[in-house]
Formats: structure tokens, sequence, C-alpha cells
């Protein structure tokens, strides 16, 4: 197997890491990639105020997430976990132990591989693994990695590949630092790091997170929740604006509730009976041990408790799982939203598609219906909500 290694401060991680990592595991058919951020970085000094290692690993998940290749991405804290200065040489010691049949690539951009003599063994690093380097700015020629890679062959034996990006992103961590604090940069980062930099006041951001613009919001959202459910709930945020849109209900409302729907999705259950207890949030026998259908609960209670979102927008998200007897015009384009957006796929859903923006009560009608002969077909038991909300709105098209 080809394993390649990206290391790096990650402070915080940026789509030049990302755009780099994705174009050498291609150019190198690597099989795996490991992102290692670093402990305690020998050549850098973390500016005071830094996130914490921790911060800092999650946002690499984050990034790494986003990157949507989970067979193959992974993220290692060996660095994060030795105790000491974060040597190269050590880690690949380390990896090769692990790894001992396995081929090492060891990826960096030129401001790394052009000072790599100067580190810490690199005879030991040149015999462990397989160099790879990249340009970071335009202004880096192949000439210039050329020229080290032969030094560092005929010096240590090394084997270097210089990989050519097709595209550069030429930013750094520490511009982005000070672009943050600025309130700017967030197009150099992954949406659910700008996200997870918000919502934790990273590098001196100071987002209200009551009151959000929509992009900062959906950030907020986003970085809850992994890369994978992205297009779903952008899907239902854009669904949901047209329905508002037909139906005359507020638009930004709807949007805001679709950004929000989902935010506690791939929360352990453990972690959403928390938050039931701290928002005072009831729930039923039937959702105590089940984490589905409580995340509509948690996520209401996040986005009120957190995101400052209003009654309307609340109860929209608190009942999207369920439904319920009598459903406020907000709460119908929600639930409908999550089952007819663009990338939903089932028999029967240009027919209910076509209903929701002829008439909603029929297009609801037959979604509650469908759930409700799915459900009985798994042996899956019914909410009573659900079933309340099929037979209310039974009766409710039928007239008095
Ligand atoms: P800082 O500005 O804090 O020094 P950085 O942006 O250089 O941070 P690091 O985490 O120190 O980021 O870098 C890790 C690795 O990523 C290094 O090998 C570096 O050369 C490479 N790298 C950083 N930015 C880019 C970029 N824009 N394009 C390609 N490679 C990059």
């Amino acid at each position: 197997m080809k394993i390649g290694i990206y290391g790096g401060t990650f402070n915080p991680p940026h789509l030049g890491h990302l755009t780099s990592a994705r174009f050498a595991m291609e150019a190198l058919g690597l099989d795996k990639l490991l992102f290692m951020p670093a402990g305690t970085p020998p050549h850098k000094v973390l500016p005071e105020g830094s996130p914490t290692p921790e911060q800092r690993l999650r946002m690499m998940e984050l990034a790494a997430d986003s990157m949507l290749l989970p067979d193959r991405v992974e993220i290692s804290d060996l660095e994060l976990q030795r105790e000491g200065k974060s040597f190269t040489s050590d880690t690949l010691r380390q990896l090769h132990e692990v790894f001992p049949d396995d081929e090492l690539w060891f990826l960096m951009g030129t401001d790394m591989f052009l000072t790599l003599h100067k580190w810490h063994e690199p005879e030991v690093i040149c015999s462990l693994a397989h160099l790879a380097a990249f340009a970071r700015t335009e202004k880096d020629t192949g000439e210039m990695l050329e020229i080290q890679g032969k030094y560092l062959g005929e010096t240590y034996g090394a084997s270097c590949t210089v990989v050519q990006l097709p595209r550069i992103i030429p930013v750094s961590s520490t511009q982005l630092r000070e672009l943050l604090r600025k309130g700017e940069g967030r197009q150099y980062l992954a949406p659910g790091v700008y996200g997870y930099v918000l919502r934790h006041g990273l590098y001196g951001t100071k987002a209200d997170l009551k009151h959000l613009s929509d992009e900062d919001l959906k950030a907020c959202s986003l970085s809850m929740v992994h890369a994978k459910r992205h297009a779903h709930i952008l899907g239902v945020a854009g669904e949901a604006v047209r329905l508002a849109e037909r139906w005359g209900a507020d638009k930004e409302k709807a949007y805001r509730a679709g950004i929000l729907h989902d935010c506690t999705k791939y929360l352990e259950l453990e972690a959403q009976l928390a938050i039931c207890q701290k928002y005072g949030v009831e729930i039923d026998e039937l959702e105590r041990k089940d984490a589905k259908l409580l995340h509509s609960k948690t996520g209401a209670a996040i986005a009120r408790g957190e995101y400052g979102v209003d009654e309307e927008i609340y109860t929209a998200i608190f009942y999207h799982t369920t439904g319920r007897a009598n459903m406020t015009l907000m709460e119908k384009i929600i639930y409908l939203a999550d089952y007819i957006e663009p990338n939903r796929d089932f028999e029967g859903l240009e027919t209910l598609r076509r209903l929701c923006y002829e008439d909603l009560d029929a297009g609801l009608e037959m979604g509650f219906a469908m759930s409700v002969a799915d459900l009985k077909r798994r042996g899956v038991v019914i909410h009573a909500n659900t079933q309340g909300a099929l037979d209310w709105v039974r009766e409710h098209r039928k007239g008095p």
C-alpha cells in the first residue's frame, strides 16, 4: 500500500492544504493519506491564543471530511499524543513500525521541502519515506524543487518526486489568521472549518451566534455534521425557499429552518439526551431510545438556544421527522422539503413533488401515507405524532 503523510500545524487547515493533498494523492496513486497535525512544531512557535490541540485536531477532521474520501483520508493524532517536539523522523519511525511493508510518502509544500536538510535527522526521514514536493505559490518553480530533490538524493539518498499541481491556492495559515481577525478569509476554508471557527470564536472572530448572517449560519450548521450530509441540508434549504415562495411563507425563515433542521443528526444518543436535559425538552419512551427521532427535537433546541431562532422556525424543526396534527405552514414546508429536495430519489417522488406545488395538503397527505406505509413494512413502531398527522390531514382535506 502507498501511504501519504501530510504533516503541518494546520492552524487552521485551509484549501491550500486540501487542494494540494487531493492532487498529490491522484498524481502519486496513494491508497491512503494521513493528515498529521503537529503537537509542538519544531520549526514554528504557535502564536499566542492559538486554538487548543484538540481544536486543531477537530478542524483537521472537518477539513479532511470535506474531501469526501472517508475510506482513504484519515487523521492521525500521533504527534499530538507524543510528548516533546514533533520531529518528523520520530513520526516516520513510529509509522514504519505500524506499516513495515508499506511505502510511506511524505508530502510537503515548497517552504518545507527547501529547508528539509536543516530538520532534525534528515537522513532518517529520507531513508524511511519517499518525499513528494509541490509548489505553494506560482513563483515556486519546478526547477527550484528539482534542484533541492537532486541535492537531497545525493546527500541523503532521498527519493524525491516533484508533483505539479494543476491548481495552486496561494494562502497560508498565517495570512488566514489575520484575515479571520478582520472578518474575512472564509473562501479559503472548508465551510465546516469556517463554521467551527465562528462557533468557538477562534482567531479573534467574535460572531454573535444569535444574529448570524445566512452565510455564517450555514457554515455553523454544516460544521456540526458530516460533509456527506451537506448536499442534503442545502437541498432542503433551497426546496424550503421555493415552497415558501409558492405558498406565501417567509422565505428567509424557511431557509434558516432548512439549514438548521439536521444540525444534531450525528450526535450520539447520550449527547442528544443531554441536550434535552439542558433545554428542558420533554421526550417520550420511543424517543428516549432512538437518536433518529430525537434529532429533530434536539436540533430545534440548539436552533433556538444557540442560534436564537423564533417559534415558527423552532416548531418546523421540532416536528420535521414525525409531523403532528394541526401543522403550521412552516412545519409543512420543512417536512415536505426534507422529503422532496433535489437529492432524493424514490418511487413516486415526481408525483409527490408535483402535488407539493399544486396542493400542499395533498402533498402532505401523500407524504405521511408513504411514511406510515414504509414504517409498517419495516416493522418500525409508528410515532403517535405521525399517525396523528396522517389522520388530521385526511380529515382536514375532506372538509366539514
Ligand atoms: P503558517 O502560515 O502558520 O506557517 P501554513 O499555511 O504554512 O501555516 P502548515 O500547516 O504549516 O501551513 O503547512 C503544512 C504543509 O502544507 C507544509 O508542507 C506546507 O508547505 C503545505 N502548505 C501550506 N499551504 C499550502 C498551500 N497554499 N499550497 C500547498 N501547500 C501548502
